[in-house]
């Protein structure tokens, strides 16, 4: 089945109103002078930036995430911010379970798990992420990890619209260290046969591989099969950099 590719943009805790709205309004416009430029772009600025990007760049094809919902609609949840709230401020999608929240605040799968349905509540499509550490990886317990947390992160009913598949080692983020293309080739591969059995719309989940992608390795990782884009965080703050990782997916 063919799958368009998708070039998400991870900013983290980064930027301020006018450098995160230039930026995002660079891309946008680069992306609707571009001709059938083969590729879905999205970014996930922090929730501050969410109103003033969506309005910069409302119209244009690019798209505009959030980087962590809570499950609940709303209530005492103070600091939080809804799947609801996100898509109110015109976010299409929502990170969720990225490494950094499962490590600095604790998420488990069962609360990746909620969060996904919360974004699926209010509409949005959840880019759920996994991934190993180093310990895991140096015990051999990679395939068995990434299915552990997709067989509990991810709801049953994911479909080609409402879901995407995050692949993102945790060693490799922000290192500058990635896996070998067969490494990358085998998670993929082994990810797509454990979300078979949970999702009958599985060949048309799109899967990204996160973790260091850089213009000089966007190419050979985006061309293995089962790999139908990036999650991309330090180079996304680039527009040239992050612009040449979708070119290189095209
Ligand atoms: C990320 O934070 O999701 C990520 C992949 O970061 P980096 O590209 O900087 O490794």
């Amino acid at each position: 089945m063919a799958r368009r590719k998708l070039i998400a943009g991870n900013w983290k805790m980064n930027m301020l109103q006018d450098d995160g709205v230039a930026l995002a309004r660079g891309l946008a416009e680069r992306l609707d002078l571009a001709d059938a430029p083969g590729f879905d772009m999205l970014v996930c600025p922090p929730a501050t930036l969410l109103r003033s990007i969506g309005q910069a760049i409302a119209g244009s094809a690019l798209l505009l995430g959030g980087q962590d919902c809570h499950a609940e609609k709303s209530g005492a949840f103070t600091g939080d911010v809804s799947a609801e709230m996100l898509r109110d401020l015109g976010a299409s999608h929502v990170i969720v379970g990225h490494s950094e929240r499962r490590q600095f605040h604790g998420e488990t799968d069962a609360v990746v798990n909620a969060k996904a349905k919360a974004a699926w509540r209010a509409g949005l499509t959840a880019v759920l992420c996994i991934g190993e550490t180093l310990a895991e990886r140096d015990a051999s317990k990679t395939l068995d990890v990434l299915q552990r947390q997709v067989e509990g992160s991810v709801p049953e009913g994911g479909t080609a619209k409402n879901l995407v598949l995050a692949y993102e080692p945790v060693w490799a983020i922000g290192t500058g260290r990635t896996p070998s293309v067969e490494d990358v080739a085998a998670a993929h591969r082994h990810i797509r046969a454990v979300l078979a059995k949970r999702s009958s719309e599985a060949a048309g989940i799109r899967l990204l591989y996160g973790g260091s992608v850089k213009p000089d390795n966007a190419g050979v990782l985006l061309k293995l099969d089962n790999v139908d884009g990036a999650l991309v965080g330090g180079a996304s703050l680039k527009a040239a950099d992050f612009w040449a990782i979708a070119a290189a997916s095209a």
